[in-house]
């Protein structure tokens, strides 16, 4: 007997849910590439993307992952030797920068501590003390999935401005994209990154790269650009060939536009960002309870620098990979893995995924299934944590 079967839910930051809509939008023939429904289609997914970016400017969109798009948004934009600064949050921010370094980009790393928010003030000097303004792109990770701490896109832009630095503000909203609110022009940004499986509900396999026309203009001169990652015929979804570099991701697709319907038109994109911070909230709760008195805690000390789409947990040595394989054999919950060679400790972290197709039953059912797990494997916890986060859930 195990009280795992039945559905199992797959709780970790990426790949998120995938609604049975959004599959049953995909599952068709092999629909016709030259004219048709599919064509017109995609003038629609570029619109609506620009919704969920809050951002009137171009998008690119690629068959790939989130990998992919790191690569797109710097070769379109930068040239063998220019130098990046990166805001060290965890191990997608250095990602990032070890993919620029790998293409031959320069990378300052701007030291963070991947349990408090990017330091602003230390942000604005490293930028004076650039007094040639050789940092041609600051690269930030919205939400640090490894973390779960978010950063102040619109901070970092004003440590920008304040500097008087002209550098491109890149930001990584992989992991937070209909789920963290974010307004693209608003906050300054050049270029933003996101991908298919995290908040937008598809699976992984396509990429997106938005760019405002300073990096526009940047691509102009960038010498790392190459064919299959330039992003200029990408961004012109009337020429449906050249806009994937090749066959189009047909059924990601109707996937992607049967997401878009379910975010923008039937729930909202604000009441999106609403409901995974009350569940998101729901998740913190029990913790805090739980950790009284014991080594349970959120990696994020800091509330406002807490993301809403994934919560990393800290446990004590070993507790992690024990609670983890736990709920995963005796019922049917996978939690993510710890990520981050700079954690101390890994064997006590995992994350929590609470992106995209998540609702309060689910989020109570993984506490509840936590709560259980702690009680089996003896691992010691405050009392009350499902009592504080139901209490969250029924205030709304
Ligand atoms: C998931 C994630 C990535 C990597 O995306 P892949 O699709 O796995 O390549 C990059 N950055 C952030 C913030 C992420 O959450």
């Amino acid at each position: 007997m195990s009280l795992a079967n039945g559905r199992e839910y797959l709780a970790i930051p990426g790949p998120s849910v995938v609604p049975d809509r959004v599959l049953r939008a995909m599952h068709r023939a092999a629909p016709n590439i030259y004219i048709g429904e599919l064509v017109e289609m995609t003038h629609g997914i570029v619109r609506d993307l620009r919704r969920v970016a809050r951002t009137s400017h171009d998008v690119a969109m690629y068959i790939c992952n989130g990998h992919g798009t790191w690569e797109a948004s710097l070769s379109n934009t930068m040239s063998r030797g220019d130098k990046v600064l990166v805001l060290d949050t965890g191990q997608f921010g250095r990602g990032w920068g070890a993919t620029a370094q790998g293409l031959g980009i320069e990378v300052e790393m701007l030291p963070g501590d991947s349990r408090k928010p990017v330091d602003l003030a230390r942000l604005t000097e490293a930028l004076r003390a650039d007094g040639d303004h050789r940092i041609k792109g600051v690269l930030a990770v919205h939400v640090e999935t490894s973390s779960s701490g978010r950063c102040d896109i619109a901070g970092v832009r004003r440590a920008l401005d304040d500097a008087g630095h002209p550098a491109l503000l890149f930001s990584d909203n992989i992991a937070s994209l209909a789920v963290d609110e974010f307004h693209m022009d608003d906050w300054g940004v050049d270029v933003m990154v996101s991908a298919s499986q995290k908040g937008l509900m598809v699976p992984p396999g396509m990429g997106f790269v938005f760019f405002s026309p300073r990096a526009a203009r940047a691509r102009e001169t960038a010498d790392l650009a190459t064919p299959y990652w330039d992003w200029r015929l990408r961004a012109r979804p009337e020429m449906f060939y050249q806009h994937f570099g090749g066959t189009a991701p047909t059924h990601h697709l109707y996937g992607l536009r049967e997401a878009l319907d379910m975010i923008l038109d039937e729930e909202g994109l604000e009441a999106a960002w609403t409901r995974h911070a009350a569940l998101a909230r729901t998740i913190w709760a029990a913790v805090e309870a739980w950790g009284q008195g014991s080594d349970v805690a959120l990696n994020m000390t800091d509330r406002a620098a807490r993301s809403h789409s994934v919560t990393t947990i800290r446990m004590g040595e070993g507790q992690g990979d024990r609670l983890r394989a736990w709920l995963e054999a005796e019922t049917g919950v996978t939690l993510g893995k710890p990520l981050g060679a700079e954690m101390p400790e890994a064997s006590g972290i995992f994350r929590i995924g609470h992106m995209g197709h998540v609702n309060a039953h689910m989020v109570m059912g993984v506490l509840g299934a936590m709560q259980a797990g702690m009680i089996a494997l003896d691992i010691p916890h405050g009392a009350g944590g499902l009592d504080a986060a139901a209490a969250v859930v029924a205030a709304g």
